[in-house]
């Protein structure tokens, strides 16, 4: 044995004795950067807090909002836990790239430890699901799935002193029958691939011989249900993969294929600007891609789905995979939750601007799973009339309201807006030209109610999850500083003092890839562009935002691999 090792060794140094200098500094360079990457990776082992002195921080969730808490946080500051079923992040938005293989799912996705780990940081992470939330006694109940405790049921607790909540949402079903037995959805990575997987079948149970004409085309039949971004993006990519690849791999199989998008409502993305919509109707139509609009589906079985429109009345059409992406729902942890907190008459968990859960103390809701209630002013207006009418007159000319407004405005988004951009339609048309005019307090309620119809909820988006996730994570890292200083508005403070300013979304515009390398783009400031060149935008836009150098290589490449080689058809 040890003969057999000298005798390596031997040969070995013989082999770099007799390679050329050049080669020799190749080898020597790539053993040092081995070594030293060895050693500095063996600095890096997690440290485990022992939470001593410190504040105990628990997440729940690992999806845009978690992560980008994570990202964020200064982990020095908090004993930090974190509780999920899955232990990475996801890019969400390419995950209708991996239905067809465009993308590969392990290039969206990046282990939550990476993470927190490049951040520099200390944390525990218990891979499980958190089944509900006791606010009463300030702890949360854990299930593995392992389930390999001593109690062999993988159940645990675990308390806290603050809580982040961000565990997304559930995909609707409206509970329409036979949705969840039959109809794939499109959340979760492991959804994607079951997706992908399912596309090839069909199609090679379509390719099987001794099949009737009608059995081929209801196996190759796919149906979408739900005309939103993501229902749009899956048919596209179908399109473009049936086209562009599978077409010349079952030239028989061909001509049965249809895609069919069900949309309950007159139009398909309506959260998009009309141009966009229009732009994607026609698009489709011309492609062949079968558009139900007001078709609402009633029941779902093995073989057909239901639906029915007032025109036509219920029809029932075969198919061979459905895919259902009509919107998401609260979580049941969090429905009981709202139930404990006060709020279950609500549909949404409801937060203030500051992310904290209404109804109960130091917990922390953000992302798809809760929104923000935004403030009125008008519920201010007595407070704002009294600080600018200084001489007790009754009246204040429109440039006081304004200046008072300026000063307040940190607390109110929509006064915010209105004041930058003249948005206020009503209030602004009742104000302009009348600056040196005097206002009494019932003219100032008036002009306040335009403002405050303005107020929009937020959007279920990763943008809004990911800002909101940064901004959480900035005021902990600053909790000590702003509780000597506070940052709020100092003016008008009323009950809910504050130390922090309020979370304020800022829009960067959306995408809708439309397939054959068309992208509608929605930017801030009303830029509507549909096209090639958009599609190029979204490449590096989507790049650019991919959580590491890992996966943004990952992606980067697997565009590139398509583009040489086209998508892979297996049925793994
Ligand atoms: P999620 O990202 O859903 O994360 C929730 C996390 O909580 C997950 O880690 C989950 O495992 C965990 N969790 C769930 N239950 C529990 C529990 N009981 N205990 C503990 N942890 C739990 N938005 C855009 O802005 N642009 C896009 O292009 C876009 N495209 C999309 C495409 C698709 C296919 C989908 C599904 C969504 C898309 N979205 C897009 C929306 C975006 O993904 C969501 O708004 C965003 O993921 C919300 O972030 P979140 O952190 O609230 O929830
Ligand atoms: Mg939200």
């Amino acid at each position: 044995m040890s003969t057999g090792g000298l005798s390596f060794v031997r040969r070995a140094v013989e082999a770099v004795r007799r390679t050329p200098r050049w080669q020799k500094r190749i080898v020597f360079f790539t053993v040092g950067v081995g070594t030293l990457s060895y050693a500095c990776q063996d600095n890096r082992v997690l440290q485990i807090n022992d939470g001593t002195g410190k504040k105990k921080l628990v997440i729940l969730g690992t999806g845009w909002a978690g992560a980008s808490f994570l990202r964020n946080i200064d982990t020095s500051l908090y004993d930090v836990h974190v509780v999920s079923p899955r232990n990475y992040f996801m890019f969400t938005p390419l995950l209708p790239s991996v239905t067809c293989g465009t993308v590969e799912a392990r290039s969206i996705v990046e282990p939550i430890r990476n993470i927190v780990r490049k951040n520099g940081g200390a944390f525990r992470f218990w891979e499980a699901e958190c089944y509900k939330i006791d606010p009463a006694s300030k702890k949360i109940h854990c299930r593995s799935g392992d389930g390999t405790n001593v109690d062999g049921n993988g159940e645990f607790a675990v308390d806290y002193d603050y809580l982040v909540v961000t565990v997304g949402a559930r995909p609707n079903t409206f509970n329409t029958p036979g949705v969840v037995e039959n109809c794939h959805f499109l959340k979760e990575v492991e959804d994607a691939q079951k997706i992908r997987k399912s596309v090839m079948k069909c199609f090679e149970k379509a390719a099987l011989p001794n099949l009737t004409e009608e059995e081929r085309k209801k196996n190759v039949h796919f149906v979408v249900i739900g005309g939103g971004p993501t229902g749009v993006e899956f048919a596209a990519e179908l399109h473009d993969f049936v086209n562009e690849d599978l077409a010349k791999l079952y030239p028989d199989v061909k001509k049965y294929v249809n895609i069919s998008v069900i949309e309950a409502g007159d139009h398909i993305l309506t959260m998009f600007d009309k141009r966009i919509t229009h732009f994607a109707e026609d698009k489709f139509k011309r492609e062949g891609i079968d558009l139900k609009t007001n078709f609402k589906v009633v029941k779902v079985s093995d073989k057909t789905i239901t639906m029915s429109n007032p025109a036509t009345g219920e029809i029932a059409v075969p198919y061979g995979l459905a895919v259902w992406s009509t919107g998401i729902g609260t979580r049941p942890i969090i429905m009981d939750f709202m139930k404990q907190v006060g709020q279950a008459n609500r549909r949404v968990l409801a937060t203030d601007e500051w992310l904290r859960v209404h109804g109960c103390e130091d917990v922390y809701a953000l992302g798809d799973c809760a929104t923000i209630t935004q403030r009125k002013v008008m519920e201010d207006v007595d407070a704002i009339f009294r600080v600018a009418d200084k001489d007790n007159s009754g009246t204040l000319t429109v440039k006081k309201i304004k200046d008072v407004l300026g000063d307040i405005y940190v607390r109110y988004p929509q006064v915010e807006l209105y004041l930058k951009t003249n948005q206020m339609k009503g209030f602004h048309d009742l104000l302009k030209d009348k600056e040196s005019e005097e206002l009494n307090i019932e003219e100032l309620k008036k002009a306040l109610a335009q403002v405050d119809s303005q107020v929009k909820l937020l959007p279920a988006t990763a943008q809004v999850a990911a800002q909101e996730g940064a901004y959480l994570a900035d005021c902990f890292n600053r909790m000590n500083i702003c509780e000597e200083s506070p940052e709020g508005p100092l003016r008008i403070r009323g009950a809910g003092r504050h130390r922090f300013k309020p979370f304020r979304y800022r829009h960067l515009g959306q995408f809708a890839p439309l397939g054959g390398e068309q992208t509608a783009a929605q930017l801030p400031g009303d830029w509507i562009h549909v096209g090639h060149s958009t599609q190029w935008l979204w490449y590096s836009v989507y790049a650019s935002k991919q959580f590491s150098w890992r996966t943004r290589m990952l992606v980067v490449s697997d565009w590139g691999r398509r583009f040489i080689f086209g998508r892979d058809s297996s049925s793994l």
